[in-house]
């Protein structure tokens, strides 16, 4: 059986994890918590990052730094994970969902404009599949009416956009703040984990307090004040050094991971442009000021039941394939709440986008079977 995801090892984790326990300082902010921040720090050339127990509290954090409340409004896609949408709903927002573009399930940037009122305090950007949304015509947008740009990058380590000026920039460095995953079907896992990354400065003590429960434990621990209160509202979102130690040899090996995911994900998008061509499939589209991390590999079928068939024919191979989000505007949750216009492109990916195996411990002999088994399928 091929399954569909398998989270990556390195064989240092354990070595790493012995190392935490070893010292004596377990629970969080101690000595690999510090390595990871450095790297990522470094990776991302962020103002401050800050390991979370998951993207979904990293995206709490941000909903907390923002001051959502009640009557706010928040515009994101509908074609995302549900903690994208939950974090601000659990403060009280309200969701504006907006529709996918045609060449893949990144929001349609054209779109957006529309739906902006005095009572939108900020944009969540979805890099799906870890290529990059049009970050010129988002940060022109939220400049022009001064809204907070939040990147939801949990798919998106290790990827970069071009902006107009020619420049490279990383994906989680761009918006006022970002956020990754490091759940294990994520590129560099360590089970449950995800990281804040703050690109803007009037947000880093503030996110320190509300990381650690409402405190000021950080600036405690720095000598910068001799008693630690509490000082702001706030939860537990930092993780054990023993999280933050599988995480560092994730980290150390990044390139090697991503090389053999890029080289898998090249060998698919080969062997089934021939299936594009003659209209059978759609192949992921990577905008010119993108670049591929390679965090997915999909086909777009051309109907919900030749997708259905696909997944059933791979699957009597034993090669599990697996479809995606449904479209959060029509979920059992939100939709009696939803009163925006229909979102044809979310639906259309919700129906027939498939995605296939991915990941480091897959070979290439066989991602060229499960290719030779789709095209067989549509012969
Ligand atoms: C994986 C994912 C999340 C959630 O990440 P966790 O670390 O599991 O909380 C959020 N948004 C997107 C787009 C994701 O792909």
């Amino acid at each position: 059986m091929i399954p569909f995801n398998k989270p990556v090892l390195t064989g240092k984790e354990l070595l790493y994890i012995g190392e935490a326990v070893a010292s004596g300082k377990i629970s969080g902010d101690g000595i690999f918590t510090k390595r990871c921040h450095q790297i990522f720090e470094d990776l991302l050339q962020s103002k401050k990052c800050l390991l979370t127990t998951s993207c979904t509290d990293a995206l709490e954090l941000c909903a907390l730094l923002l001051n959502i409340k009640e009557g706010d409004e928040v515009i994101m896609p509908s074609y995302t994970f549900v903690s994208t949408a939950n974090a601000f709903v659990l403060r009280g927002a309200k969701i504006v969902f907006a529709d996918s573009g045609s060449q893949n399930p990144n929001m349609d940037v054209d779109t957006i404009e529309p739906l902006v009122n005095e009572k939108t305090k900020a944009i969540v950007a979805v890099h799906y599949a870890g290529v990059a949304c049009d970050m010129d015509k988002l940060l022109a947008l939220t400049q022009k009416h001064k809204l907070y740009l939040i990147e939801d990058a949990a798919q998106a380590i290790d990827s970069y956009c071009i902006n107009s000026a020619g420049e490279k920039k990383a994906l989680g460095s761009i918006g006022h703040l970002a956020t990754f995953s490091f759940h294990e079907t994520k590129n560099i896992q360590c089970g449950e984990g995800g990281l804040l990354a703050i690109n803007d400065e009037q947000f880093i003590s503030r996110a320190e307090i509300m990381r650690e429960k409402g405190t000021n434990r950080s600036s405690f621990f720095r000598g910068e004040v001799n008693k630690y209160g509490w000082v702001d509202i706030g939860s537990s979102f930092l993780p054990s050094e023993v999280v933050a130690a599988f995480l560092f040899a994730q980290l150390e090996n990044l390139e090697k991971i991503q090389n053999k995911r890029k080289e898998l994900w090249n060998v698919y998008y080969d062997r089934l442009s021939i299936l594009e061509k003659e209209n059978k499939i759609k192949l992921p589209f990577i905008p010119e000021w993108a670049t591929n991390n390679a965090h997915m590999f999909y086909v777009i079928c051309n109907s919900i039941e030749e997708r259905t068939q696909l997944i059933d024919y791979l699957r009597s191979k034993n090669i599990l394939s697996v479809f995606h989000y449904l479209s959060l505007h029509e979920s059992p949750y939100y939709q009696p709440k939803y009163e925006g216009k229909k979102l044809p492109w979310s639906n259309y990916y919700t129906d027939r986008l498939l995605r296939l195996p991915l990941y480091f411990e897959l070979t290439v002999e066989e991602v060229n079977m499960i290719s030779n088994y789709i095209l067989e399928f549509f012969k």
